[in-house]
């Protein structure tokens, strides 16, 4: 399904509808600011377009997707300061999605961090 969603969160923040902090936009992709960070800089990259997991997408916008996180990973790094990223999504509720539209995690990671997500 490519429609926007009504009550989806992610759908109401890429029609504005909800306050979110963009940090990229492209024509297909949004890219903001985990409301609920596992660490500073924390950022979410999704489709624009409703789709619940990444196997849903089409191939060409999944490597659009992909492109985003591709684009993003050194500048997040180098805004925070970051000695890594974690890049990584979870798929289906059993890996703990608990927003139904496809979102990739840049998750900066520091030396002294406790090991992560
Ligand atoms: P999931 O567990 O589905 O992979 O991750 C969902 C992520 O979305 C969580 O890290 C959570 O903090 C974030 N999140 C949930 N609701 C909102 C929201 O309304 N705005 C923003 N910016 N992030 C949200
Ligand atoms: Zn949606």
């Amino acid at each position: 399904m490519t429609a926007m969603s009504d009550d989806c969160i992610f759908c109401s923040i890429v029609a504005g509808e909800l306050p979110s902090h963009t940090v990229y936009e492209t024509e297909d992709t949004l890219a903001f600011l985990d409301a609920n960070p596992l660490a500073p800089g924390h950022v979410l990259v999704i489709p624009k377009a409703h789709h619940e997991r990444l196997d849903d997408l089409p191939e060409e916008l999944a490597g659009t997707v992909l492109e985003t996180l591709y684009q993003l990973v050194s500048p997040v790094e180098t805004a925070v300061e970051a000695d890594g990223t974690t890049v990584a999504f979870n798929n289906g509720p059993a890996a703990g999605q608990e927003v139904p539209h496809v979102h990739g995690h840049i998750i900066p990671r520091f030396d002294d961090d406790d090991g992560g997500p």
